[in-house]
């Protein structure tokens, strides 16, 4: 039996995510791990990155949560009143995804209810908030309120130390997720949408004429009837699951991340740093993203077939001790990002799924703000016409996946083959790589061009990086 270890747990969804038997049930501040269901194959205990899951014999009995307890029952809920027994549309998750696919939704005429467990919307927060500018253009006016910096440059670190200045394709934004999250939840509430905070999906089943989801809210349970569910639950996504959907990620697949907002940091706000290396981050990269003069994220992502050696929590801890060693904490994080590439179905009878859910994250960075947005945006307006028309078999939601493969899902099956032969390099080759991009004029050093070198005796994965470049610059 895996035992929990409560006091350490941050509750990230991480050990969800990897867990292929679905035996971890997550609460809004509990865990559950069913010993029927579960196989003891130890991948969860590999990738937690509190190391807060164990063989059982190992921790005290003190230390172990009572696995039957599952939520204080609170019968003052203000709230429970307001709860309808049927919307004709169900989100699951109150991240970017699930928030804009509500809003389009209910913009289209639908009657959406969305649900989130945690108690506010944008906290806590699991990202290192960097996006592409460009790309959140084509989404939303950018606004002061949610915008903590502009990036003009990238930084590239190889394990030897050196630092190269590299062009991106377009400028970025290290947003305030907390503000930038809420902001789309209100747009989601003032199209018409309900929203229900601290309160999780804790099952779905297909019943006549449509589907029922569970909630607890506060201790209670709840049925609610619908005939569209849209998983946006992200990393421990289990709507995907309840719909005979695959969504386990494997260990391989999934960035294992750890991150600390630090204050009194020597940063240069206009730029991105990006650091490799065996010792750093191995099959992932640790970042320092600047939100101001004096305050950045500065995270580690490493692969979960390393995060069993050293949690992510060593090689950040390391990092900081090395380049920032005078700063303050201000922020703990921890969680992680599905990099498969993305799921071979993401629609079921009844069900969509939506963002981390559905492995949408651009596999290379970890970045999934912008492809959740984008594909929230497609899910909402199927959805809407699914609900129109009378029809929500899996049949006519796959408009919704055939239009994500052309908008960026075949890109990201693309750029998977590249990140595999990206996180494959040893620290040779990178060093090697940076020594070469440092002879060009800088304005040649282009993202392009640190493919074309570092995979240089690789012509296949050559073209797929080339073309997704390509695609990246169209778009
Ligand atoms: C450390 C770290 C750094 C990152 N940095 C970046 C970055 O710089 N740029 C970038 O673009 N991306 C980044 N990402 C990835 C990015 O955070 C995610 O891709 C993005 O948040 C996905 O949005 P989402 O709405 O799909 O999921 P989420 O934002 O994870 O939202 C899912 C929501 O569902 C809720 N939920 C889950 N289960 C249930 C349930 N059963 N019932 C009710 N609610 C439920 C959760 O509480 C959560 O609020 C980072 C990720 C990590 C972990
Ligand atoms: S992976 Fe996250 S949710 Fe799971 S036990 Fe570890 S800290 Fe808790
Ligand atoms: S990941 Fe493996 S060991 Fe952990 S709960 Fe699931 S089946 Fe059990």
């Amino acid at each position: 039996m895996i035992g929990h270890i409560r006091n350490r747990c941050d509750f990230c969804g991480v050990c969800v995510g990897v867990c292929p038997t679905d035996a971890i049930v997550l609460f809004e501040s509990d865990l559950r791990i069913e010993g029927d269901s579960c196989t003891k194959c130890a991948r969860c205990i590999h990738v937690c990155p509190y190391k807060a899951l164990t063989e059982l014999s190992e921790p005290t009995p003190s230390e172990i949560c009572n696995p039957g307890v599952l939520s204080v029952p609170d019968p003052l809920d203000p709230l429970s009143g307001t709860i309808r027994d049927y919307y004709d549309i169900v989100v699951i998750g109150g991240g970017p995804a699930g928030s804009y696919a509500a809003k389009i939704a209910a913009e289209k005429g639908a009657d959406v209810l969305l649900v989130e467990k945690d108690t506010q919307i944008g906290l806590p927060l699991r990202c290192a908030e960097g996006v592409g500018a460009d790309e959140l253009r084509q989404i939303f006016d950018p606004d002061p309120r949610w915008i903590a910096n502009q990036i003009k440059r990238l930084k590239f670190f190889p394990p030897d130390g050196r630092e190269v200045e590299i062009m991106p394709d377009e400028p970025g934004y290290i947003l305030d997720r907390r503000v930038f999250d809420e902001e789309i939840a209100i747009q989601a509430a003032r199209a018409g949408a309900s929203i229900l905070l601290r309160t999780t999906a804790t099952g779905l089943s297909h019943q006549k004429g449509g589907l029922e989801v569970t909630i607890s809210r506060l201790g209670r349970q709840y049925k609610i009837r619908t005939m569209l569910v849209i998983g946006a639950d992200g990393v421990e996504s289990r709507v995907g699951r309840w719909a005979g959907i695959k969504t386990a990620c494997s260990p391989h697949d999934i960035e294992v991340c750890a991150q600390y907002t630090l204050g009194n940091v020597e940063v240069e706000p206009a730029y991105c740093q990006f650091h490799f290396g065996r010792d750093v981050a191995p099959g992932g990269y640790a970042w320092v993203f600047p939100k101001g003069r004096s305050v950045a994220n500065v995270g580690v992502g490493v692969s979960g077939d390393f995060s069993s050696h050293h949690s992510p929590l060593f090689y950040l801890n390391r990092f900081v001790e090395r380049y920032f060693p005078s700063s303050s904490l201000l922020r703990v994080t921890a969680g992680a990002v599905p990099c498969s590439g993305g799921l071979e179905r993401i629609v079921a009878d009844g069900v969509m799924l939506v963002g981390d859910a559905a492995h949408q994250a651009d596999p290379i960075t970890g970045g999934g703000i912008i492809s959740a947005l984008k594909a929230a945006k497609i899910a909402g307006e199927v959805a809407a016409q699914a609900i129109s028309s009378g029809d929500t078999s899996a049949r006519f939601l796959r408009e919704y996946q055939d239009q994500w493969d052309r908008l960026l899902g075949k890109l990201n099956r693309r750029a998977y083959r590249v990140k595999e032969a990206v996180f494959r390099l040893g620290d040779e080759r990178l060093n090697w790589t940076a020594k070469r991009l440092e002879g060009l004029r800088p304005e040649k050093r282009t993202l392009s061009k640190v493919f074309q070198i570092a995979l240089f005796d690789q012509p296949r994965v050559l073209v797929d990086a080339a073309a997704m470049m390509l695609r990246i610059k169209r778009r």
